[in-house]
């Protein structure tokens, strides 16, 4: 088992949490969350729809909510939360992937661009990655350590 998932299991042991993954099309979404699952890149084709894993590691329970970024299905993101569970207590970790390309933006860049600021109401974090190497993912891990909550 990889070094990410065995981080992931410490984080969340026995309790269960749910992970809602938010993006752009071909913004690496599946890539991080293979890297997390499985600690290997996997070639991946763009999200169609949406797409829930449910996953069981040892005794730890994960469910991934991958839900594509085309516009036209925007407008059902609301559903899933609904239906999924309460945003309230959510904490908001935003991954600024691909800093391996060339003139990708910086996380401050990106920070100031979506006015991260203005989010006064969840405790959020940006976290710059490279999801084909993993690099800056065990950070982002760490932070969800410190604010993760049990359902
Ligand atoms: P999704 O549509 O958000 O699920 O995106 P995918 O995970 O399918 O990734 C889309 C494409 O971007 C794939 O060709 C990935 O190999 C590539 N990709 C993902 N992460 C990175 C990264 O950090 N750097 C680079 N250069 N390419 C990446």
């Amino acid at each position: 088992m990889g070094q990410l998932v065995a981080k992931l299991m410490s984080i969340f042991g026995n309790q269960e949490h749910k992970v809602i993954i938010v993006g752009l099309d071909n913004a690496g979404k599946t890539t991080i969350l293979y890297q997390f699952l499985m600690n290997e890149v996997v070639h991946t084709s763009p999200t169609i729809g949406s797409n829930v894993e449910e996953i069981t590691l040892q005794k730890t329970h994960f469910l991934m909510w991958d839900i594509g970024g085309q516009e036209t299905l925007r407008s059902t993101w609301n559903t899933y939360y609904s239906n999924t569970e309460d945003l309230r207590d959510a904490a908001v970790l935003i991954f600024a992937n691909k800093q391996d390309v060339k003139d990708s933006m910086t996380t401050s860049e990106i920070s100031k661009t979506l006015t991260l600021s203005a989010i006064k109401d969840h405790p959020w974090h940006i976290q710059g990655c490279c999801a084909l190497t993993g690099e800056g993912l065990p950070a982002g891990l760490e932070w969800m350590k410190s604010h993760a909550t049990a359902d």
